[in-house]
Formats: C-alpha cells, sequence, structure tokens
C-alpha cells in the first residue's frame, strides 16, 4: 500500500465522517452527544463492526472505548492484533437510546435505524476493502447475514459479505462480560475457535489477480 493510497482513503474516510456529522436521518442524530464514525487502521486488513456505540462511546465520540472496547482488545491480542492494526465500526453511527426516567438506556438498533445507516457502513468497507470483516454480535451478523441468522447455531462460519469481503460472526464483547462461571468458560473456548478462524483466513496467500484482459491477437 504506497502513502499516497494510504492517505487517499483518510481524505474520504474524513469526509464520510462528515457527512455522518451532519446527518439525522433516525432521531438518535439528534439525541445522541457525538457521532461514533469508527477508527483505525484505514489499510486495515481486518474490520471489526459491532452494533452501536453505548453510553462512553457517545460521550467521547470513538467506538469500542468502555468495558467491551477493552475486551475486544484483548480478544485481537489472543490473535496477534493491536487495536491499531484493524478498523473499528458499528451498524449505527449513533448511540441508541430509551428513556429509562432519570437517565438514558442504550437500547439495541432498530432494522430502520440499521438501514439508515447502513450507507455508511457499507462506504467504510467499500474504502478499506478489508480481508475479513468480523461482526460481533447477533444485530451486527444479521446486518450481513440475513435476519434468520442465528449466532448461537451459525458464528464461526464464513459468508460472503458487501463487495465479496468474508464475514464471520461472533459473540459480542458486552454479551462474554455478562456470562459467569462455566458458560463464561465457554462462551470464551467459542469465540476464540471464531478469532483463529480470522487468523488463518488472514494469514491464508491471497489468490491471484485475476488476468487483466488480454487483447486477442488474432481478431
Ligand atoms: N458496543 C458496540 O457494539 N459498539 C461499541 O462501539 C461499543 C459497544
Amino acid at each position: 500500500m504506497t502513502l499516497a493510497e494510504r492517505a487517499a482513503r483518510e481524505k474520504t474516510l474524513a469526509a464520510a465522517a462528515r457527512v455522518v456529522e451532519a446527518c439525522r436521518l433516525c432521531t438518535i442524530g439528534s439525541t445522541r452527544t457525538h457521532s461514533v464514525f469508527g477508527e483505525g487502521d484505514p489499510c486495515a486488513q481486518l474490520m471489526c463492526v459491532g452494533e452501536g456505540p453505548g453510553e462512553t462511546e457517545d460521550r467521547l465520540g470513538r467506538p469500542f472505548v468502555g468495558r467491551a472496547g477493552e475486551l475486544l482488545e484483548k480478544m485481537l491480542g489472543a490473535i496477534d492484533l493491536a487495536r491499531e492494526d484493524v478498523y473499528i465500526a458499528n451498524t449505527v453511527k449513533c448511540r441508541p437510546t430509551l428513556d429509562a426516567g432519570h437517565r438514558l438506556a442504550n437500547r439495541a438498533p432498530t432494522p430502520d435505524e440499521m438501514k439508515n445507516c447502513r450507507r455508511y457502513l457499507d462506504e467504510q468497507i467499500e474504502v478499506i476493502r478489508p480481508r475479513v470483516i468480523l461482526a460481533l454480535g447477533a444485530p451486527a451478523a444479521k446486518s450481513f447475514m440475513g435476519e434468520r441468522f442465528s449466532i448461537t447455531k451459525q458464528r464461526g462460519q464464513w459468508y460472503d459479505g458487501p463487495f465479496g469481503v468474508p464475514v464471520i460472526a461472533t459473540f459480542h464483547p458486552a454479551y462474554i462480560l455478562r456470562q459467569t462461571g462455566g458458560a463464561m468458560t465457554e462462551v470464551k473456548r467459542l469465540v476464540y475457535a471464531d478469532l483463529k478462524a480470522v487468523r488463518e483466513r488472514l494469514d491464508a496467500p491471497l489468490p491471484p489477480p485475476a488476468p487483466a484482459e488480454q487483447p486477442s491477437l488474432f481478431e
């Protein structure tokens, strides 16, 4: 990757982030503190896609910076990746909230919110063209594989994602953190298997580029 290509990607992503900042397609565009566009290496081989910003992310304008983010960094470390090596985004860029009386609570993004925000996620994928997308949790996985996707039954398998990028799903770090005892051990074992599949895919040789169309000498 040339420095010029990296700079061009950074510029395109920065412009897209400004569009997201001004976006008011959903009501959460007006209730959020900051939009959370995404961050990381614009030339990353791995893109992690979560559900949507939580309270800490909304306050800081950065993805996965709360407890789930700490665990995500440990998960990446298990396959020799640092946070800076990957690109981290979400299916929605504004924090979905509901009024819980004295405070705002997190909620899952609605299908309409995910649909409105999809253009921004697709643009990120198109610019970065990672070798692998890791969908974190059921909402992110469903946004790629469809509503009928079952995270418990279909995690750890490869699917075709946007722009031909392979997608694999695993449990969301926040879900892992909610487990206790033996359930936590089992979920961690499954997540590690999924992460190893990601590592193997990243380490596999790239398929040779499709041959350029040659004009026939005999036409
Ligand atoms: N959970 C998510 O899905 N995304 C974040 O950015 C933080 C927590």
